[in-house]
Parts: C-alpha cells; structure tokens; sequence
C-alpha cells in the first residue's frame, strides 16, 4: 500500500512539474478577466489654469476624422478645392468670372501664353487658420531659366505666397525659389523633385490678428512640408508678399481666397484640400 501512494506521488509530482501543465496554468492566467484600465482619473493635480486636471476624465475627447487612405488624401472634414474633375470651387482673380485654366486628366494646368486664357485664379471661399495639402508639378520640358522657369506660387490669405518653382538645378535668388516665401525667406533646404514629377505641400498657416482699430495683434504664420520635407517651421511673415520691395502689414484682412498664380508658365496643380483650423478648441 505505502508503495502505491509513493508511486501516485510521484507521477502527480511529475505531472505537476510537466511543461504541459506549465502551459495550462499560463492558458488559465491569460484567460482571466483583464483588469479595466480608468477611462480617466478624478483625483490628479490641475493643469495650469485649473480648468482640467491631468488625465481628466470630464475633459471633451477630440472630435473624430477619418483620414485618407495615404497622407495626401482629404480627411472627412477638409473642403476638396480640386479634385481633378472641375474648378468649381474657383474663380478669375481679376473679375470673379469663371476660372478658366485647362482642366484634364486630373490636373489644371495654367493656359498657354497667347491663348487669351488665364490670370491668378482664387478660390471662392475665404479662410483664415488653415491646413492645406496640394500638389504640383513645373513643365517637363524645361524652357526658360531662373524665375522664368516653371513659376506659379500658392498665396494664402489672398496675398502671402509659398512659391512654386522648378527649383531643381535652377539657379535663381534663395528668396524666390520653391518653397520659399518670396522675396523674405528661403526654404531651409531645397527638396525640389526634378521637372515633370508631382510635388506635395503641407502647408500650416495662421493668419495675422488685428485688433478693432486695424492694430496688429499677431503677425501671420507658416509651416510648410515640401515633398514631407520641413522647409519652414512656424516661419513669421514680414507681412502680405511683395517683389522687389520690403513687405510690411499693411492691409488689414484676417480672411482670404487661397490663390493660384499664372507667371505664364505651365505649371499643373492637382489634389487641394484644405481644413479649416481652430486653434484653442483644445483648450
Ligand atoms: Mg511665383
């Protein structure tokens, strides 16, 4: 009898020690219910300011965007400025007409010279605070040099240009070339693609404050990604975009058309979305 219980012994010992049975515990461990993590917490110390505390769980969640199915797709809550179909959401710069660059294969491209189309085109709503994606390429077929090569430029605000320009072995003044805010602040690197070829520009831009009395509050503000590359981060604008002259504020506007530039060369434009930004609603 003792003999049987040692021998039970053993085999419950040895099935006990058994990896089998290491990894029926482990199965049975991770089974167990999990433990709720807090959706958020009611005891922490405030913020500065007092109005939320940290990790506060009465504090509004952001509202939800579905992004695009890549980084240059529109999220659900920008505004397609074009989308490669029309430019409805266009018009002439000179007169409010209907815009009338050439629209094909997904693309607007500034008309021909001599073709009695064309001027800056702008769109019809005005922004102030914004987010805005768009892509471009210069003629492949490289003709003219220097400004004169593949120009256009993305204004903000009616007046505060991003330049567009084949910048790709292109020598021209820093101030002017792509990316640039023209004639004040050159990229801090040039990122240009070659002639041809899509470029992408993320582009953020605070618009300037005034106060009551056309007093400025607050200068206006860019930070602008060519192709994901960083070329100005929170870059202050000396003021609306002049050539060949210093820019200063002096038109008091603290919204404006998005507008598209016709220097008589080529230039196509495609995919432009923008999203309307408001700052503070973080807070
Ligand atoms: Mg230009």
């Amino acid at each position: 009898m003792k003999q049987i219980t040692l021998v039970t012994a053993c085999l419950a010992l040895a099935f006990a020690l058994s990896p089998a049975n290491a990894q029926d515990k482990k199965k049975k461990k991770k089974e167990a219910a999990p433990k709720a993590h807090p959706t958020g917490y009611t005891d922490t110390p405030f913020l500065p300011g007092g109005k939320w505390r940290v990790h506060d769980d009465a504090r509004p969640r952001p509202a939800v965007v579905t992004p695009g199915k890549t980084a240059s797709d529109a999220p659900s809550d920008a505004i397609v400025l074009f989308d490669g179909s029309d430019l409805s959401e266009w018009v002439m710069d000179k007169d409010g007409s209907a815009a009338d660059w050439t629209v094909k294969d997904g693309f607007m491209e500034v008309p021909p010279k001599g073709s009695g189309k064309g001027g800056y085109i702008k769109t019809k709503r005005e922004f102030g605070d914004v987010q805005l994606h768009a892509e471009w390429a210069t003629p492949a077929e490289v003709q003219g040099d220097s400004q004169g090569r593949g120009n256009s430029g993305i204004f903000l605000l009616n007046n505060y240009e991003i330049q567009v320009l084949d910048s790709y072995e292109n020598k021209s003044y820093a101030d002017g070339q792509a990316s640039a805010l023209y004639g004040y602040k050159p990229p801090m690197v040039n990122a240009t693609r070659k002639p041809g070829e899509w470029q992408t520009y993320d582009i953020i831009f605070e618009a300037p404050k005034w106060d009551a009395e056309g007093n400025l509050l607050k200068k206006a503000y860019v930070t602008v990604l060519h192709n994901g590359v960083v070329t100005h981060h929170r870059q202050p604008y000396l003021g609306p975009t002049g050539h060949k002259s210093v820019a200063n504020y002096n038109t008091v506007r603290d919204t404006g058309p998005i507008k598209l530039q016709d220097h008589g060369n080529p230039t196509r434009f495609r995919n432009i979305w923008v999203r309307e930004l408001k700052f503070g609603t973080n807070d």
